[in-house]
């Protein structure tokens, strides 16, 4: 059986029985990174062997894993941080799996952008998730663009070194639309701010903006 389980993005209470119970119960966890999932672990008195399942390995590691699933073996499967398969390559894992027709099932739980939608206080009754604005800026202006033709809630991932570069971009494109950005869901300087791009830019630029970043329009 694979078990696909979310783990927290931040804050290490969030974590449900049920995972736990199933990080004691399997043979092997595979994890994006083992010393970042070790902290939960031994956080929770887990001891069970671990491997690392990342980008570069996603191929070959995937291929090792259905083999021990096959041989009727449990595996769990955790990211970094939240619900594997969302930006991570747990969805090569899980695609597989399911192409070899091998059990398998979700052990539910945090989603930094589900956290983002419910405090940006924006309907959520539809949403459009876009993952990672791209790195480039004419590719990301356009992506933008593209964006802006939607008629419902827009989430976009960001990291704190384009976070700058992406509301400058998003001043352009939305103007003075009222968006929200998060920042450090569910950890000790968690921050949602309620502005337009331009003046979440500013207040941003001037305290060096740190952290993980979701983005709602
Ligand atoms: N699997 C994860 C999930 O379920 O949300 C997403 C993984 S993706 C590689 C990492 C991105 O998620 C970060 O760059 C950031 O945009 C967002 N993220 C993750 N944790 C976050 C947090 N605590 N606060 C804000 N954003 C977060």
């Amino acid at each position: 059986m694979l078990y696909i389980v979310a783990t927290p993005i931040g804050n290490l209470k969030d974590i449900t029985f049920r995972a736990i119970e199933v990080f004691k119960s399997v043979d092997l966890i595979a994890c994006e990174d083992t010393r970042h999932t070790k902290i939960l672990l031994d956080h929770y008195g887990i001891t069970k062997p671990t491997t690392s399942f990342f980008q570069h390995n996603r191929f070959t590691k995937a291929e090792y894993l259905l083999g021990l699933l096959k041989e009727g073996k449990n595996v769990a499967l955790v990211s970094d941080a939240g619900t594997p398969g969302i930006l991570d390559p747990g969805y090569n894992l899980i695609n597989l799996a399911i192409k070899n027709a091998i059990e398998l099932t979700f052990i539910p739980g945090p989603a930094a952008f589900v956290n983002a939608l419910v405090l940006s206080g924006k309907p959520a009754h539809e949403f459009y998730f876009a993952g990672f604005l791209p790195n480039k800026k004419i590719s990301r202006k356009n992506k933008l663009k593209a964006l802006s033709g939607l008629k419902c809630t827009v989430i976009c991932y960001e990291s704190s070194h384009r976070i700058l570069a992406s509301l400058e971009d998003l001043a352009d494109v939305f103007g003075d639309r009222q968006i929200v950005v998060a920042r450090e869901l569910t950890k000790k300087f968690e921050e949602v701010i309620r502005s337009t791009p331009q003046l979440i830019q500013e207040k941003l630029r001037n305290s060096k903006p740190r952290g993980e970043f979701v983005i709602v329009i």
